[in-house]
């Protein structure tokens, strides 16, 4: 657990503000004004603030200088941003669209990497900071919702946190205010960027970054059962994509929407709920959270973990027939969680097609990652390490008739199952051909 320089000075500082219920009111109805008491109190302690934030503050802004890409553009078309009475906007389509459409592509307006280092203020503050620094540039970000998220101690802490910055900075009380709705703006409305990061050997997602997508904030909502997601590109330039990711077609009128965090196939209704009440301040109403049904069974999850465990043990000891069929039963039970065309599934499937291989399966192996590809190709990137692997095994590993068909090859002799050390060479061995590159 990193520990932010400003969340830390912020919760000290806070025991001896006067932040009664009275000031968390001002600070919610007249900002300004509730501001200038709490800037009066802290600036005694410019000093200290200066001495623990300063350098940090100023790095943070050095940050705004770095030249983006900017722009936002609606490749596939067909869709409108709509009013709905109590909920705001809400983005539709105005045409049948199939999985892999691509609705909006942006780049941030605004956007800090994220670095585990131990001396650091909170990426929201940073970001907040950077989008303060620019503020004639990101005039299309300012009319996002900037309430923070709505509870009283979230509140108080950005009041001080705007305030402390403001001190450093040396600015005036406008600073301060501007800072404030910046805090809040990132803090309901900035996405967390996600690449996929080698982690012990094996590919996984992680946050790289922190950044704020204009029009996507303004008018995708959530859903814990969305039928849309986000494709983040970092390499270049954070560049984001709203895609279709819903098996069947959408359509024309239907709400598109995408997860901010929470999924109902991960998380059981009460924590999904209170995790989006803390982090955004609303109660969500989607079809998941409004069903009559009970808080969801997660056994089929359990149970899928159980069985990946022994599979993984298995791999350890090159027990390959004995970990396909442990990973072939954690597939089936994690089919009872999601949805067909869920990207977390073929991941697994393409998982199971690598160890079907080995296990000596070839044409299963080769249907497994066929029907996998169906999922990803629309949906990843074409550089994504699964998707990848899945195309090379599929024009690797022959069709079931031909493999009948041809007679033994002598080239086998040089790739061989028994000797093969990767699943290339495993499919270069099954299918008579020589592997030309290594895993
Ligand atoms: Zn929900």
């Amino acid at each position: 657990m990193v520990c932010y320089a400003d969340l830390a000075l912020g919760h000290r500082l806070l025991k001896e503000l006067p932040c009664d219920d009275d000031a968390v009111a001002a600070l919610r109805e007249d900002p300004p004004r509730a501001l200038k008491r709490f800037w009066e109190a802290l600036r005694p302690l410019q000093d200290q603030i200066r001495k623990e934030l300063g350098s940090l503050v100023t790095a943070a802004l050095a940050e705004s200088k770095a030249s983006d890409l900017r722009g936002c553009s609606h490749p596939s078309g067909g869709i409108e941003i709509d009013e709905v009475p109590d909920r705001g906007r809400c983005l539709k389509v105005t045409k049948p669209l199939t999985r892999g459409s691509v609705l909006i592509r942006e780049f941030p307006v605004a956007k800090v990497l994220l670095e585990s280092k131990e001396h650091s203020l909170h990426p929201e503050t940073r970001l907040a900071l950077v989008l303060s620094a620019k503020e004639e540039k990101t005039k299309v970000a300012q009319k996002l919702l900037d309430h923070g998220g709505r509870d009283a101690s979230a509140l108080r802490m950005r009041g001080v946190l705007a305030c402390c910055c403001g001190l450093c900075i040396g600015n005036s009380i406008e600073k301060v205010v501007s800072l404030f709705g910046w805090l809040g703006r990132v803090r309901i409305n900035a996405v967390a960027v996600t690449a996929l990061v080698e982690a012990d050997g094996d590919m996984v997602e992680d946050k790289v970054a922190l950044a704020l997508y204009p029009e996507l904030a303004r008018c995708v909502n959530h859903s814990c059962r969305p039928n849309g997601l986000l494709r983040f590109n970092a390499k270049e330039s954070h560049l984001v994509e709203l895609l279709i990711s819903s098996p069947h077609k959408v359509a024309a009128g239907e709400e598109v929407t995408i997860s901010y965090g929470p999924l109902a196939s991960s998380m059981v209704r009460s924590e999904r709920q209170a995790a989006l009440r803390a982090q955004y301040g609303f109660e969500c109403r989607c079809p998941s959270c409004a069903s009559k049904v009970q808080d969801e069974d997660f056994h089929w999850k359990r149970k899928a973990q159980m069985l990946d465990d022994r599979a993984r043990a298995a791999v350890q000891r090159e027990a390959w027939q004995e970990a396909a069929i442990a990973c072939s039963a954690s597939v089936a039970m994690l089919r009872e969680g999601f949805r067909d065309g869920d990207i977390e599934l073929a991941r697994e499937e393409c998982k199971l097609a690598g160890l079907t291989l080995r296990a000596g399966d070839a044409v299963k192996a080769r249907e497994i990652w066929a029907a996998a590809c169906q999922v990803l190709r629309p949906l990843v990137l074409p550089a994504d390490p699964d998707l990848q692997e899945a195309e090379e095994m599929l024009k690797r590993l022959p069709w079931p008739s031909i493999r009948q068909e041809r007679p033994p090859s002598k080239d086998r002799s040089q790739a061989t199952f028994a000797t093969a050390a990767s699943k290339i060479e495993v499919a270069a061995a099954m299918g008579g051909s020589m592997p030309d590159y290594r895993d």
